[in-house]
């Protein structure tokens, strides 16, 4: 049934005029609010007493929410409680969204209107609405909610105010509390929905792990060496990994101490690794059983860095290309295979000289190829231990190398401790 069908039908049981009832209904929808849901609350808000919206719904426990329910009533501990901002109908607007909980279990809520909400606070959500989300239930308060904070809390075994380590996140995850080192930080303009905005991206790390991030309002206590305590920032995937998102609402802090980041990478097979669908950082062991085109003495777009051929770049036309050295080498472990793409350092390493040897092998052979054909005959055939980035998507799984070493692993060893996990 189209929106137009919907709005014609609830026109006519409410009396109400349809034109009306299509534009609140239209903005119910925009808001990801499931259509039955959306005509629920219309009926509610026009007064139609007469049909499944009337009255309030009984209380439920948090565990026993499902997404079937079209709306409930709900006592909980507000665990976290995160701002954020949201264009909706060409203007911003402040959203609320953490987790709920009681002695049940714990439910991600979204508040559409200031209701005042703090990690802490234990509130009672008359007619909240529930949609589902990822196969999970949500609860959305909003304007058709009844809100009331209670005086007792709630004891609820789980922890307020949303701290967690690095290697915990994942995408969704909202009003996060981090404390972490800053690695690695570079400011970059970029053209945001409001123009050319600066941004700070770069790399976080705890004694967890280590993730990408941007902060989309530059704040002084974010730079390179720095330890921060960073409140409210919520989880987005960006090229198949977690990447942390602090924004205009989040609060950053100087820490005191300082932070022991680990260093170590998780070690996975390479069809486990392809299955997470990306990982920051990860070390993976391999055969290089393949090198790829596009490797050894590339030309880039002076505007936009992208590999080039034949001086065409794909956005830019007939450019001057600038010389740059590459590998991306195929790894297969018996799992699955991956692309470990090396840059200019780790490619000058297995082709045993830098840019000005490239270009002067490739003037004497009159063919660039020849570069290529040097690291092949360097690296196929060998294990190597790489660790990186790895991203998996369209373009298929791609390890961003930092570093690319020869296993030195006994493959004897190897072999025995093979048969051992198969005799088990
Ligand atoms: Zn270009």
């Amino acid at each position: 049934m189209e929106l137009d069908d919907h709005a014609e039908e609830l026109a006519s049981d409410l009396g109400v005029d349809k034109e009306e009832v299509k534009s609140d209904l239209q903005n119910l929808v925009e808001y990801s609010v499931p259509v039955d849901e959306a005509k629920q609350s219309l009926r509610r808000k026009y007064g139609d007493g007469s049909s499944s919206g009337g009255g309030t719904p009984s209380a439920k426990n948090v565990a026993d929410i499902t997404p079937e329910d079209g709306s409930v009533t709900v006592t909980g501990t507000v665990l976290t409680a995160g701002e954020r901002s949201i264009r909706y109908q060409g203007s911003d607007h402040v959203i609320v969204e953490g987790q709920l909980a009681d002695e049940t279990g714990r439910i991600d809520y979204t508040a559409w209107e200031d209701f005042g909400l703090e990690p802490g606070d234990t509130i009672t959500a008359g007619n909240a609405g529930v949609r589902e989300w990822d196969g999970e239930p949500e609860l959305n308060v909003g304007e058709s909610t009844a809100l009331s904070f209670e005086s007792d809390s709630l004891e609820v075994p789980y922890g307020i105010g949303g701290e967690a380590e690095l290697a915990d996140l994942e995408a969704g995850d909202r009003a996060r509390t981090l404390e972490v080192a800053v690695l690695d930080c570079e400011r970059r303009t970029i053209d945001g929905r409001d123009g050319e905005t600066e941004i700070l991206s770069g790399v976080l790390g705890d004694e967890s792990g280590r993730l990408p991030f941007t902060n989309w309002d530059p704040v002084p206590e974010i730079e390179e060496g720095a330890s921060v305590r960073i409140e409210n920032a919520y989880v987005q995937e960006f090229r198949g990994v977690p990447e942390v998102n602090v924004s205009e609402f989040s609060r950053v802090t100087h820490l005191d101490r300082e932070i022991d980041v680990g260093s170590d990478a998780t070690t996975m097979d390479v069809g486990e690794a392809v299955r997470t669908g990306g990982i920051y950082d990860v070390e993976l062991v391999g055969n290089a059983i393949a090198i790829r085109d596009g490797s050894g003495l590339i030309q880039r777009c002076p505007e936009c860095y992208r590999v080039i051929q034949k001086g065409q770049c794909r956005t830019h036309g007939d450019v001057d290309g600038i010389d740059d050295l590459r590998v991306k080498a195929i790894l297969d472990d018996g799992t699955g295979t991956v692309t470990a793409v090396l840059g200019d350092e780790l490619t000058e390493d297995v082709y045993g000289g830098d840019l000005e040897d490239a270009l002067e092998a490739a003037r004497e052979a009159m063919d660039q190829e020849v570069v290529a054909d040097e690291i092949r005959e360097n690296v196929v055939g060998r294990e190597y231990r790489v660790r990186g980035h790895l991203s998996v998507d369209e373009y298929g799984a791609n390890l961003d190398a930092e570093t690319f070493e020869e296993s030195d692993d006994d493959p004897a060893a190897r072999a025995t401790a093979f048969l051992e996990e198969v005799d088990a």
